[in-house]
C-alpha cells in the first residue's frame, strides 16, 4: 500500500517536472518584462547637435534622429527576448532602425509625436515632459505584476570637449539595479565616460548636476528608471561614433544585456 502510494506520488512529480521544465526552459530571457523607452527630444525639438568634417565641409548630426535610432534597435532586439516594450514617442515615417551607411548623416525631420495624445513633440515644459512620465505611470497600472523599467536615452553635449563616452544619471534617492547593470556592461566594453583617460562620474543622481523631471518619483513611479546619455557631442571622438551604426547597434545590445540580467535576477529588492 505505502510503496504504490510512493509510486503514484514519484510518477505525479515526474510529470509536474516533464511539463513545468521545458516550459521554464522556454521562457524567453526578458519573459515578464515591461521596457519603456524614451527617445530624447523629437518633433520640433532636435535637441543637442554635433559637427563632423566630412569631405571639408562640416555636417551637423542631431541628438534626437540617433537616439531615436538606438531606441528602434533596442525595441527590436527587447521584443524578441520576449519584453512587452512601450516607446514614449514615435515616428510614423521611420518605423526600423536607420539602413544608410555611416558615411550618411540621419536625415532631420520633424515627425515625431508622443505616443500618449499623438500630439508633436515639444521641449523643456512640463506639461509636454509629463507625456513621457504618464506613460510609465500608466504601464505600472496596467503590467501591477511584470518588471516595469524606464530607459531615457539622450546625447550630451557637454561644455568640456575632453568629456568622452556614455554616462547616467539615476534617482535622486538609492541606486537602482537596473543603473549598476547598465553601469557594469557598458564599463566591460570600454564605453563608460572618460576624462583624460580616467573614468569619469559614469553615474550621477538626479538633482546633483541636472534635476531632470522625467526621473523625479513625484513623477515617475518607475523604481528601475534611469537615463543614459550615451556620449557629447563636443567630443569629436563620440560624434564620430553616433554616426556609425554599427555602433549604435552595440549601445543597443548592451543595455540589452542589462535587461536580461536584470530580469535574472528574481528577488530585485535584495540587490538594491
Ligand atoms: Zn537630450
Amino acid at each position: 500500500m505505502i510503496r504504490s502510494t510512493l509510486l503514484a506520488f514519484l510518477i505525479v512529480i515526474a510529470i509536474t517536472v516533464v511539463l513545468t521544465v521545458p516550459a521554464l526552459a522556454e521562457r524567453p530571457e526578458l519573459y515578464g518584462l515591461v521596457l519603456i523607452i524614451d527617445p530624447g527630444h523629437g518633433g520640433v525639438d532636435p535637441g543637442a547637435s554635433g559637427y563632423f568634417a566630412n569631405n571639408g565641409s562640416e555636417v551637423k548630426v542631431v541628438e534626437d534622429e540617433y537616439v531615436y535610432d538606438v531606441a528602434l534597435r533596442l525595441r527590436r532586439m527587447a521584443k524578441k527576448y520576449g519584453a512587452i516594450v512601450i516607446m514614449t514617442t514615435r515616428d510614423k515615417k521611420q518605423t526600423v532602425p536607420y539602413a544608410g551607411s555611416q558615411t550618411e548623416v540621419i536625415p532631420p525631420d520633424k515627425n515625431e509625436v508622443f505616443t500618449l495624445s499623438g500630439r508633436k513633440v515639444h521641449s523643456g515644459r512640463n506639461r509636454y515632459l509629463s507625456q513621457r512620465t504618464d506613460i510609465a505611470n500608466q504601464a505600472l497600472l496596467k503590467y501591477p505584476k511584470h518588471r516595469v523599467v524606464y530607459i531615457s536615452i539622450h546625447f550630451d553635449s557637454s561644455g568640456n570637449s575632453e568629456l568622452t563616452g556614455v554616462h547616467l544619471i539615476g534617482p535622486n534617492t538609492g541606486k537602482p539595479a537596473i543603473v549598476s547593470l547598465l553601469e557594469e556592461e557598458f564599463r566591460k566594453e570600454r564605453r563608460l565616460r572618460t576624462l583624460n583617460g580616467a573614468e569619469y562620474h559614469p553615474f550621477q543622481r538626479n538633482g546633483s548636476v541636472r534635476n531632470l523631471f522625467i526621473l523625479k518619483g513625484s513623477n515617475n513611479a518607475v523604481d528601475q528608471r534611469v537615463l543614459i546619455e550615451l556620449g557629447n557631442f563636443k567630443n569629436p571622438a563620440d560624434v564620430w561614433r553616433i554616426r556609425d551604426y554599427r555602433v549604435r547597434e552595440n549601445y543597443a545590445q548592451i543595455v540589452l544585456r542589462a535587461l536580461i540580467k536584470l530580469n535574472g535576477v528574481v528577488n530585485l529588492a535584495a540587490c538594491q
